[in-house]
């Protein structure tokens, strides 16, 4: 699906560590094709990787700390816009509020149908009534009975009745004249378009005039969404799409085509047969679940890893040369801290910001340690044998520290050096740990 394919997108930033402009032009290929690969019409996959390209070079990615997480936030910005931007409700400011189900056979109506008003009923006090306007189908008014009971909403059907704008405009009166402040009309649909059905749901459009129309799509059928949902769109000018079958193991590619091609918002999606299994649809989630992004996030993490084994092989080198001073210390505590700023890392784990908000990450830790570096002459640093009582004196002075501060410090570089040398062994993670104590 989507999201592994992304995933292997994001895989090429492994191996590099650092990002290059060829391997974000790479990246973006990959997400280019995984787009694609997921019935996402062409002009807009394209479209969106130069924007988004345009964007990572307009923000200086490559020149920032963490360029791959800067990509991935950029990538998902741009989904999110693609998908809407900001989730969007239904207008329920009609006595009563009249919504009218579209879409094809199979799409899924009947059960959202159920879904919504069950929905609105439990979570928004409303009183609604369903009303069975597939009248080809003994079965399909039975399947809205059959929902109906299931939630204890009312179902109005005229089984003999076979002209659906009558069906729809006498259940409207009937709302009317019982309390029920919300209408849900389910309507047949064909296996594919054609001119009857579409004359049909036009008419009962308008004569009822719904303050909503609801396109329902089932989200697997891919780039056929597409084409069902312009035509549609085109007789209906309907106001909000509803993605089902979401559940499992689907694409995502009807979310993002569709919005741009007919420009509605979606507004619900279904995630399974059940009747809670309906949300309201966040632009925002649904391309973190695109993405993936806890995996993309671990990806990146393990690139800027990988630099730093790199690091590490030439201090390694250092080491067995004899050369390693105080100076590649520093250069190590200065790259402890980069990667030990934790609370950018833990921002971008979705959720996990927020809840760790107050909790305090000291990032200080080496500051004393620093200090007495610093005021080490470039001599003393290379070659921290030169160091007597003299030196000692001063260099606790010029830092602020005391004496044995020093000292402690001096005996610790000095265990750590012969036991890395010893060691010779992987570098980087083990020699942090040792600093670290
Ligand atoms: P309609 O012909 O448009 O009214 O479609 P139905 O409501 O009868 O749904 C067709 C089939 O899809 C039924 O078997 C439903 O149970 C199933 N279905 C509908 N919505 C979902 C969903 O969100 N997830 C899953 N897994 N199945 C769904
Ligand atoms: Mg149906």
């Amino acid at each position: 699906n989507l999201s592994e394919k992304l995933d292997k997108a994001f895989h090429i930033l492994k191996g590099h560590g650092k990002i290059t402009e060829v391997n974000v032009a790479e990246t973006l290929k990959e997400v280019r094709r995984a787009l694609l690969d997921a019935d996402v019409n062409f002009k807009i996959a394209k479209d969106f990787t130069t924007k988004v390209k345009d964007k990572a070079i307009g923000q200086n990615v490559l020149t920032t700390l963490q360029p791959g997480q800067l990509l991935v936030k950029l990538v998902k910005d741009e989904l999110t816009e693609l998908m809407g931007g900001e989730a969007t409700g239904i207008n329920l400011s009609g006595h009563p509020a009249v919504i009218l189900m579209s879409g094809l056979q199979g799409s899924g109506k009947t059960t959202f149908s159920g879904k919504l008003a069950n929905y609105l009923k439990t979570k928004k006090g409303k009183k609604p009534l369903l009303v069975a306007c597939d009248i080809y189908r003994p079965a399909a008014i039975n399947q809205l009975h059959v929902v109906g009971n299931q939630i204890g909403v009312d179902v109005y059907s005229e089984p003999e009745n076979k002209n659906a704008v009558q069906i729809a405009l006498n259940a409207i009166q009937h709302a009317k004249s019982n309390g029920f402040n919300v209408v849900i009309v389910d309507t047949a649909g064909r296996l594919a378009i054609d001119e009857e059905m579409m004359n049909e749901i036009a008419n009962v459009h308008a004569a009822i005039k719904p303050q909503e129309t609801l396109f329902v799509v089932d989200s697997m059928t891919g780039q056929d969404a597409v084409n069902t949902a312009k035509a549609f769109n085109d007789r209906l000018n309907f106001d909000g799409v509803i993605l089902t079958k979401l559940d499992g193991d689907t694409r995502g590619g009807a979310a993002i085509s569709i919005k741009s091609v007919v420009d509605k918002p979606i507004k619900f999606i279904g995630t399974g047969e059940k009747m809670e299994a309906i949300d309201v649809f966040y632009p925002s989630r649904m391309a973190e679940r695109i993405l993936g992004m806890g995996d993309v996030i671990s990806l990146v993490e393990r690139a800027q890893e990988q630099y730093n084994e790199e690091e590490a092989r030439k201090i390694q080198k250092k080491i067995a040369k004899n050369e390693f001073g105080f100076d590649d210390f520093l250069a190590q505590i200065q790259q402890i801290k980069k990667m030990g700023n934790m609370k950018d890392l833990v921002g971008m784990i979705p959720g996990a910001g927020k809840a760790l908000k107050d909790v305090e990450i000291e990032d200080d830790a080496f500051k004393h340690v620093e200090a007495i570096i610093h005021s080490m002459t470039p001599k003393e640093r290379s070659k921290p044998s030169i160091l007597d009582m003299k030196r000692k004196t001063r260099i606790a002075k010029g830092s602020g520290r005391k004496i044995e501060e020093v000292n402690q410090l001096l005996k610790q570089f000095d265990q750590m050096s012969k036991m890395m040398k010893m060691m010779q062994g992987p570098g980087g993670k083990n020699m942090m740990k040792m600093m670290g104590g």
